[in-house]
């Protein structure tokens, strides 16, 4: 689902000029940062073009660039030395020149003497800037950037120039070029967003699940993966009086039709929301982990305050350690495995039994690339719960079929973990966590 109208903001479009780009050397991060940071105030980016450091390549993507945004926000080729030639580019589109401003020489010029440096001649190229420019100071570097306007077929589209390194281009956008966009809406637009951290949904599902759900005309869907979690965004763009109410209302909706596939809303972990609802329940959690090695312990502390809910746990790899330390059955590991439900039941059992905590929450299964049979993959992972209420013996289990590299299992089968904690202390069935469950050939 893809809802191009509604767009509240100017066109955007980005270019990201640099010969380590396009040959792979380095991952264009600086795109990224600037379509997420443009998508959440409602701004449309039409596209992103990525050029080597040749005048005519850099040219091209301008007038390409120019040609369908009205705002484009390009990052490097500012430096001094002679591959960097995005200034020299956007002067030739806009027909102008290159003129230097003294107060930015002076500055670079003082910046080599603080350091104590001569200052190589071709420095002073940070200085030249394309006529009308309007300089974007840069605190933590000497490249400044600038925005231009490049008239074109009677429009006026602006060039938003800014520095390659990461660190600076993104202080710059924050501090100065978002403020700046956000002033261009009309005075008594704005617009809001709010979003959600879902697990368990795939974004094709969710894509689903939130079909015709959102007006286009009210506002814009978009989805983020960084997995396991997806996050799913709510734009609105009103007037100032009502996007606060319009916002909520889609919100609303959002929530019915996710459930408990949200997670949180706002930027947020597994293991803070996790920790949140053992603090404000008041219980405590204890870990039994064979096949994710300590990563559910280790991602539980990661939350600060994590002590008055964690009280620790056992990594019990071996067999042997699974008895001595957890009371897991000999015959439950002799006629059912390690990597079975019994054996899984046993584990959080003894978890709770041996820390006194509330809940025991314990993982086992084959992170591969060996172990796997054909009736136990790897990827094969279960997880039990053991805590009040829960069946008739106070522990739940379930078998899940994961994927990917070892690492890859682990984590997954640290943040379905996790996600049984969430579940119970909403009141829910952790069978309710069925990440992994449907439509897999796995
Ligand atoms: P400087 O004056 O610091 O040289 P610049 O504008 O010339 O600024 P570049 O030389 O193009 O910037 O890049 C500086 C550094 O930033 C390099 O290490 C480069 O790999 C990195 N960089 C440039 N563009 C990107 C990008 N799009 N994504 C991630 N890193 C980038
Ligand atoms: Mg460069």
């Amino acid at each position: 689902m893809r809802n191009d109208h509604n767009t509240p903001g100017p066109i955007a479009a980005i270019i990201s000029t640099g010969d380590e780009l396009v040959n792979g050397r380095t991952v264009d991060t600086n795109a990224t940062f600037i379509a997420e940071r443009l998508g959440a105030i409602g701004i449309e980016v039409r596209s992103v073009i990525t050029v080597g450091d040749y005048p005519d390549r850099i040219v091209w993507a301008w007038q390409h660039s120019l040609a369908h945004a009205e705002v484009v926000i390009s990052t490097g080729g500012l430096g001094p030395t002679a591959d960097d030639l995005t200034s020299e580019s956007v002067a030739r589109v806009a027909g102008t020149e290159l003129r230097l401003d003294e107060t930015e020489a002076e500055r670079i010029r003082q910046h080599f003497q603080k350091v104590g440096r001569p200052m190589p001649e071709n420095n002073l190229k940070q200085a030249l800037f394309p006529v009308g420019a309007e300089i974007i100071p840069n605190k933590l570097g000497t490249a400044a950037g600038y925005r231009v306007v490049v008239p074109l077929n009677e429009r006026r589209p602006i060039a938003v120039v800014l520095p390659g390194v990461p660190r600076e281009m993104k202080a710059m956008l924050e501090d100065q070029i978002i403020p700046w966009l956000l002033r261009q809406a009309p005075e008594d637009r704005c617009t809001l967003s709010r979003t959600f951290q879902t697990f368990g949904m795939s974004e094709s599902a969710l894509d689903e699940a939130l079909e015709g759900a959102i007006d286009p005309d009210k506002g814009r869907l978009s989805f983020r993966a960084s997995f396991p979690q997806v996050s799913v965004r709510v734009t609105v763009t009103d007037r100032r009086t009502h996007a606060e109410r319009r916002l909520e209302e889609l919100a609303q909706i959002v929530r019915e039709r996710l459930g408990a596939a949200v997670i949180a809303e706002g930027e947020t972990t597994m293991e803070d929301v996790v920790g949140r609802l053992l603090r404000e329940h008041k219980r405590t959690l204890a870990v039994a982990e064979s096949c994710s090695g300590g990563l559910v312990g280790n991602r539980i502390t990661n939350v600060p305050g994590s002590s008055s809910y964690f009280v620790g746990g056992v990594i019990a790899y071996s067999n042997e350690l699974k008895q001595r330390l957890l009371g897991v059955q000999q015959s439950t590991l002799t006629s059912h495995g390690a990597v079975s439900e019994e054996t899984a039941r046993e584990m959080a059992l003894g978890a709770r039994r041996a820390t006194g905590a509330d809940l025991g929450i314990a993982t086992t299964g084959i992170a591969g690339p060996d172990g796997g049979t054909a009736e136990k993959p790897v990827g094969t992972v279960v997880i039990a719960l053991a805590a009040d209420g829960l069946d008739s013996d106070n522990v739940r289990s379930r078998i899940y079929r994961l994927w990917g590299n070892r690492e890859w299992v682990k984590l997954l089968t640290s943040q379905v973990a996790l996600d049984w904690v969430r579940r119970y202390l909403l009141g829910l069935d952790p069978l309710t966590s069925v990440f992994g469950m449907r439509g897999r050939k796995h």
